[in-house]
């Protein structure tokens, strides 16, 4: 976790530092400042009581997206029984996936909040893209199955764990739609979508008041340059 409480009872959310003093906001247990050359500083338990609490112990992926908002009213904030990765000005829940996660918990997340959208950690070599008038189309050449059932808007964000620091111009595709071809059984799923940068949706989870139907719904175009930053295979 990027923030532990300063306090048990009303503490404040305060940042990694060395020797400094933290506790976890969801089991108040005292918390280990890590604070080394390559990963992200955060907050771990101590190895030997993790198995009584669940939370933090994200990958570095997951850090780095907190780490660049950065803002302590907008990441690791509770909703209901959750704690959110990020919270945008409009109150759109993000919830940042590395792994594969179960329909079930999908689903539970999408009923527990009102507006939601899912940024899933991809492999680039997963998906296939066309450039068009309106965006891009694209079908999967292996897809995360278990999020053909989410309704609401995913991002999918290719960069990869080789290359740390992350690119913050590295490309993150909304999907805009997507259906799966020749029925229920069949894994060929395809759709359209847009193309933007880390930084563009950064920014807009800091600035945008009106994040879920300016960014996701109606995202501007990319111009030509943009494009050709992305490094996008068309
Ligand atoms: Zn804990």
């Amino acid at each position: 976790m990027l923030y532990a409480l300063n306090n048990v009872t009303n503490g404040d959310k305060i940042e990694a530092t060395p020797k400094a003093e933290g506790f976890c906001p969801e089991c108040n247990q005292t918390m280990v400042p890590k604070c080394g050359d390559i990963k992200i500083w955060h907050w771990a338990h101590r190895q030997n009581l993790k198995h009584n609490c669940d939370y933090g112990g994200e990958t570095e992926w997951h850090l780095d997206w907190k780490k660049r908002v950065n803002k302590k009213e907008l990441v690791e904030v509770k909703k209901g029984n959750h704690r959110a990765d990020i919270v945008t000005r409009d109150d759109t829940v993000i919830e940042l996936q590395h792994s594969s996660i179960d329909t079930r918990t999908i689903l539970d997340r999408e009923e527990a909040y009102n507006k939601i959208v899912w940024i899933l950690h991809s492999d680039r070599n997963s998906i296939r893209f066309r450039l068009k008038e309106y965006g891009y189309s694209f079908y999967w050449v292996y897809a995360r199955r278990s999020f053909g059932i989410s309704s609401a808007p995913i991002i999918l964000d290719f960069v990869s764990e080789r290359e740390i620091p992350y690119n913050y111009n590295a490309p993150l595709f909304i999907i805009r739609k997507q259906h799966q071809d020749g029925g229920r059984n069949s894994s060929q799923w395809r759709g359209w979508g847009k193309m933007v940068s880390r930084k563009y949706i950064v920014d807009a989870i800091i600035n945008n008041v009106n994040f879920i139907s300016t960014v996701i719904y109606n995202p501007d175009k990319p111009k030509n340059e943009e494009l050709k930053m992305l490094h996008i295979p068309v």
